[in-house]
Formats: structure tokens, C-alpha cells, sequence
């Protein structure tokens, strides 16, 4: 292309490629193990698969209605209310969309105005400050307390202003692996009571969650549900990444406006996908089964690691398990993870991306969505450190 200099001034002038891209390449460059972007190496459930071709023979190739598919919508409220207690409208409250990051996006830009003020919790899912920046709004932070990761919620308190337009939250998180406790989301509940504040609850690890814990959706606390986005992701529960599919739940007057922009975003979600979707949902056993199924890998993975000097934090939920290294070594976590990529053949994830400041508590994060030989080939050259 020949040299054009354009004069751009970015709208959002600190971002470059994400921490997931970045790291996953680099994996591959040096043939390491990735136990760094977060997504299973196995395959799903065949009795998911099976459905694609069903349906995708099924003459069913043409735009879906906007919302999404009324099969989908339908079994989606019908789970959300089994699951969580609160009735969503399928017509006016569940939307299907591609994927939880647009969920995010459109939620965000729907509301968020220049100069409004978004509080976000660092560390933070690394999709939530662009989507906010991009929209004009002020990413306000507040940061989570090392090491169990907990809210001071006074903090919230302090960080609400007459701006404040909306609030993000992540239960089960990513990056810390912590859940948040019905204490936790009756506190919030309070703190926002008598504002005008809306709540993006990113929820797409609903289903992993683990030692007897309980998912604390905000569809559970009717303070919250009342003005929250549930954003939800089929990658993540049926371990199809890939396919890009999730759902948002909101009150009818939110999801009016959510649509206002989803319908000139995207218009639809795929619609094949949503048809097997709907039909594999049938089975409850497929989502009830995952905390088990995960639980399992975390105490692989960590049974794997013992001896090791790297200290395992608490995974409580997603499929995450992260790893202090201050007795090891104290370099930045953004460079012992480039390291360990390239000199010793395992890929991590560094925490301190997810905070605006770089902040680095000298901690990794490891995918244990694998397989086990895979794991336990990592946990073998960790343990060697
Ligand atoms: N939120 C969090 C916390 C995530 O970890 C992810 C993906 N890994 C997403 C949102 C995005 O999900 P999706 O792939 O459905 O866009
Ligand atoms: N959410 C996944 C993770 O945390 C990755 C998603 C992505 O690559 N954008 O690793």
C-alpha cells in the first residue's frame, strides 16, 4: 500500500492488540503450551454437534427475528427462572447476541454518553474500558484487595458520583477466579438504591463455579435485576468458543434500548446456531454437569503443581487458577510471562494487564481447560521453576 500519512487522533489512543491474541501467538511461535487465552482444547459435547447438521439442512439459512430465535428466548428465560428466580419476558427481556463481548459493547454504548462515568473493578475483563472509552464515558476504578480479591464496597460508595451512568461487574471473575457472595451483591443492591445507575452484571461463568458455591446472579436480588444487563455466554457453557453466541437479559425499558442498538450493530446472532442451540438447552444435565466437570481440572491442574514455588491463589470459580510467583523470582508479571513462553515452553496470562496502572501483585493466570496430559505437562516445568 503505498505510504499515506493520515492524521489520526485514535479514540482510543492507549489500547493495542489484547493480552489473549498477543500471548496465544506467541505460544504458538515458541510451540509452548497454552495455558494462557482462556479456552478449552477439547471438543464439545457431540450431542451438540450433532444438531448442527440437523439444522443447518433445515432451511432455516435466512435472518432470524432481531431478537433471536423465539425457541431460544423461550428456554433461555425458562432457565434463568429455574436457575435464578426471576422471570424474563422471552419477547421484550432476552435478546440473543453474538457473543458476551457484544453483549458488553451494545449495553454500554446504548447508555453510556460522553462524559458519564462507568465504575469498573481491577482488575478487569480487558473488553470493558475500551467499550467504555470508545462511547465517550470515564472508566472510574476501583480496585479489588489482594490476594482473596474482595470489594470494599465503602470504596463504591465513594467512587458513585452525580456522573456515575453505570457499573460493571463480573461474578465469576476473570481475571481473579473469585465469586461474589449474596452479602456482596446486597451490599451493592443498597449502595445503589435511589440512583439512576445501571448495572452490566458480565455473568459467562455462571456454570462454573466451584466447592459448593453458588452462582449469585443479579436476577436473584430485585434491588439489582431491576436495572442490571445479565450478559451470558454459550461459548463458554457448551465449550464452543468459537461460534460467538450469548444472551442478554434485561427489564423490558432497558432491552428497549439495548435493541435500539443491536438492531443496527448486528441485527441478528446467527441463525442456524440459535435453532441448536434451543434444542440442546432441552438438556439441563449439559450446564448442571460443568462445576463437577471443571472442579475436577482445577484439582488436576493444582495436584499437579504441589512441590512447585508458585503459589496457587483461590479458584473459586471460572476456569482459571492463578499463580503467585514472589517466591520465585521478581520480575514484572508481563515479563516472566513472555519468558516462560519462549524459554521454558508454557504460556500464561499477566494479571497486571488488567489494570489501567499496571499494578502487578506478582501473580499469572493459567486456563485449566484442558486436557489432562496437557495439564500436567504445564504443572511439570512450572514445578521445575
Ligand atoms: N466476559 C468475560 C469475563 C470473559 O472471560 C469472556 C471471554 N472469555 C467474555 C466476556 C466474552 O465472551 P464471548 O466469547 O461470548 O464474547
Ligand atoms: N475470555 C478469554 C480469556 O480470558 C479470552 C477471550 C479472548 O480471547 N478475547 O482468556
Amino acid at each position: 500500500m503505498p505510504a499515506y500519512r493520515h492524521s489520526i487522533a485514535s479514540k482510543l489512543p492507549n489500547v493495542g492488540t489484547t493480552i489473549f491474541t498477543v500471548m496465544s501467538r506467541l505460544a504458538q511461535e515458541h510451540n509452548a503450551i497454552n495455558l494462557s487465552q482462556g479456552f478449552p482444547d477439547f471438543e464439545c459435547a457431540p450431542a451438540l454437534r450433532a444438531l448442527i447438521p440437523k439444522y443447518f439442512n433445515a432451511g432455516l439459512n435466512q435472518y432470524p427475528p432481531m431478537a433471536g430465535v423465539p425457541a431460544l428466548r423461550e428456554i433461555i428465560a425458562e432457565k434463568s427462572a429455574a436457575l435464578y428466580g426471576t422471570s424474563y419476558d422471552p419477547e421484550h427481556e432476552v435478546t440473543v447476541v453474538p457473543g458476551a463481548t457484544y453483549g458488553i459493547f451494545t449495553a454500554v454504548s446504548a447508555f453510556v454518553r460522553p462524559g458519564d462515568e462507568v465504575i469498573v473493578f481491577e482488575p478487569a475483563y480487558d473488553s470493558y474500558v475500551p467499550a467504555i472509552e470508545v462511547n465517550g464515558g470515564k472508566p472510574v476504578y476501583v480496585r479489588l484487595q489482594y490476594p482473596d480479591y474482595s470489594i470494599d464496597w465503602q470504596a463504591v460508595g465513594r467512587a458513585i458520583t452525580p456522573k456515575t451512568r453505570m457499573l460493571i461487574i463480573n461474578t465469576p471473575n476473570n481475571p481473579t477466579a473469585s465469586v461474589l457472595s449474596s452479602e456482596d451483591m446486597r451490599a451493592l443492591e443498597g449502595i445503589l438504591r435511589n440512583t439512576n445507575i445501571v448495572v452490566v452484571s458480565d455473568e459467562v461463568y455462571e456454570h462454573l463455579i466451584y466447592d459448593g458455591g453458588q452462582h449469585e446472579s443479579v436476577s436473584r436480588f430485585p434491588g439489582l435485576a431491576e436495572r442490571s444487563f445479565v450478559v451470558s455466554s454459550f461459548g463458554k457453557t457448551y465449550s464452543v468458543t468459537g461460534w460467538k453466541m450469548g444472551y442478554v437479559l434485561a427489564p423490558k425499558e432497558l432491552m428497549a434500548e439495548f435493541r435500539k442498538v443491536h438492531q443496527f450493530n448486528v441485527f441478528v446472532a446467527n441463525g442456524p446456531l440459535q435453532h441448536v442451540l434451543a434444542e440442546h438447552m432441552k438438556d439441563r444435565n449439559a450446564y448442571l454437569s460443568l462445576n463437577a466437570f471443571y472442579q475436577q481440572k482445577r484439582d488436576f491442574f493444582l495436584a499437579q503443581l504441589a512441590g512447585s514455588r508458585f503459589k496457587p491463589l483461590p479458584s473459586r470459580g471460572t476456569f482459571f487458577q492463578n499463580l503467585a510467583y514472589d517466591a520465585i523470582t521478581d520480575e514484572k508479571d508481563s515479563d516472566l510471562a513472555v519468558r516462560l513462553t519462549k524459554e521454558k515452553g508454557v504460556a500464561a496470562i499477566p494479571i497486571s494487564v488488567f489494570y489501567h496502572d499496571a499494578h502487578c501483585d506478582r501473580v499469572l493466570r493459567f486456563c485449566f481447560a484442558k486436557s489432562e496430559a496437557t495439564l500436567a505437562k504445564g504443572a511439570a516445568i512450572l514445578r521445575a521453576l
